[in-house]
């Protein structure tokens, strides 16, 4: 069910990559990050970590600084060196020295062990309401079609389409990413906080409305191009 807009909503949800190597800390930032209405890969090691990074998009990592397999401050010069995603460093140790090492090696905040849920989402919004207003704009354009983050408003040819919240999301999401073909199970996990489903109903229905608003059918797409068995793209007619 579609609830009252809430122009928050594409802001707030954002995919993290967790990296810790404690089980029981894992699952439990894990599951507060959950909680919080937000996709979690969690991962063990720093390698691992490299890994998923330099194959996936996320809007933030949360990097534990004591794994086994390499030092924080070496993990986080190399996820650098792969992208500029967001990071913010977990330590046991509140050391100030320490602190001012990993933010001079790019960390952009920092958390000292143990911290509750309530601080972890307090920085995580902090850190990516900086990141945002670095480098995301907050309107998309894709031809004659605008998404106003801000205003959560979407505008076709000057007239403004009427969403649902919901279908606002898939729109924002895809039109952040446009001429890029977005998996399903990326939607999936993203929007619907359904992480490993690749296929769902849900998505196929707003996918269809959302269609309908925008006046166009599958046969013919003019922005939203269905791509068999892949996902979704969204893209100006050429
Ligand atoms: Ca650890």
């Amino acid at each position: 069910m579609d609830g009252a807009p809430d122009r928050v909503t594409v802001r707030a949800m954002v995919s993290v990559l967790l990296v810790e190597d404690d089980p029981v800390v894992r699952s439990a930032v894990s599951r507060a990050l959950t909680g919080l209405g937000h996709a979690v890969l969690p991962v063990g090691t720093a390698l691992e970590a490299l890994r998923e990074i330099t194959g996936g998009a996320f809007d933030l990592v949360v990097l534990d600084l004591g794994l086994p397999d390499m030092d924080g401050a070496d993990a986080l010069r190399m996820m650098r060196g792969v992208c500029d995603v967001p990071v913010i460093v977990a330590t046991a140790r509140d050391d100030e020295s320490e602190i001012v090492r990993l933010l001079n090696a790019g960390a952009d905040d920092y958390l000292v062990k143990p911290f509750s849920s309530e601080h972890l989402a307090a920085r995580l919004s902090a850190v990516l309401r900086r990141a945002r207003k670095d480098a995301a704009p907050a309107t998309f354009r894709v031809g004659r079609l605008t998404v106003d983050l801000d205003r959560r408003e979407a505008r076709l040819d000057g007239r403004e389409l009427n969403l649902t919240r919901k279908e606002f999301d898939l729109l924002a999401y895809l039109a952040a990413r446009e001429g890029k073909v977005v998996p399903r199970a990326e939607l999936l996990a993203n929007l619907w906080n359904l992480p490993g489903r690749h296929d769902d109903q849900t998505l196929d229905v707003h996918l269809s409305w959302l269609r309908r608003k925008l006046g166009e059918r599958a046969a013919q797409p003019r922005y939203l191009h269905t791509v068999r068995g892949v996902g979704f793209k969204l893209t100006a007619a050429e």
